[in-house]
């Protein structure tokens, strides 16, 4: 592929970062030749920073690389589209993508649903809330609350009762999600280790 960089200023083009997974558009950088060449060798995402006046390598501080996937070049050559895979958060505020008002997005509702059950678990009045409650009886309780909702789904499962399989299911990953939170996890851990299986 031909990058036209002599057609902008400076010798700079921008280049488009998305997610390759999520799709998500994570920031907007340039690269002069050498940035993308950089890029393109060591698989990380280089850029020219025009307020660092020299090539910064995304994640060279936090540790928040952009590890390459594709990379694709628009119609006439002057701009480009990277598709990565993100380390951890790509701004530098904390947030997956500079565009972001709220973190943790990824997974949409279940991501929310996580920070309802932090929230009732750091506030709520445990005789008012099923999920403080629940905290308050501690893990042992909670993961034996999983294995009967487990069993309930099993059970339902032989049934041909669609609405009452989905209802179990649905206390199920509820419930699943509230033992992650006790043991100090996310769904998203677990998702990480599926996908460190794929490779
Ligand atoms: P990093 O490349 O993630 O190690 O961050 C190093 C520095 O680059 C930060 O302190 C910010 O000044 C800047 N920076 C990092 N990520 C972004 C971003 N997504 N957009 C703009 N500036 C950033
Ligand atoms: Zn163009
Ligand atoms: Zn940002
Ligand atoms: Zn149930």
């Amino acid at each position: 592929m031909d990058i036209d960089f002599s057609k902008s200023a400076h010798g700079l083009i921008p280049a488009i970062i998305q997610d390759s997974e999520t799709k998500n558009v994570l920031m907007l950088g340039y690269m002069n030749a050498e940035a993308y060449q950089k890029t393109l060798d060591t698989k990380k995402v280089t850029f020219y920073s025009r307020s660092k006046q020299r090539l910064w390598t995304k994640g060279e501080e936090s540790g928040n690389f952009l590890n390459l996937v594709d990379i694709k070049n628009d119609c006439d050559n002057d701009t480009l589209l990277i598709q990565v895979q993100p380390v951890g958060p790509t701004c530098h505020k904390g947030t997956d993508t500079c565009w972001a008002t709220e973190n943790k997005q990824e997974y949409g509702f279940i991501s929310n649903l996580e920070n309802t059950i932090k929230t009732r678990r750091e506030n709520a009045d445990s005789e008012k809330s099923y999920v403080a409650s629940l905290f308050k009886l501690g893990i042992n309780k909670i993961a034996q609350k999983v294995g009967e909702e487990a069993v309930e789904v099993v059970i339902e499962a032989k049934d041909d009762n669609d609405d009452l399989f989905l209802s179990e299911s649905a206390d199920l990953l509820f419930h699943y999600l509230i033992l992650l939170q006790a043991k100090g996890f996310q769904l998203n851990d677990v998702i990480e280790v599926l996908k460190s299986r794929q490779k």
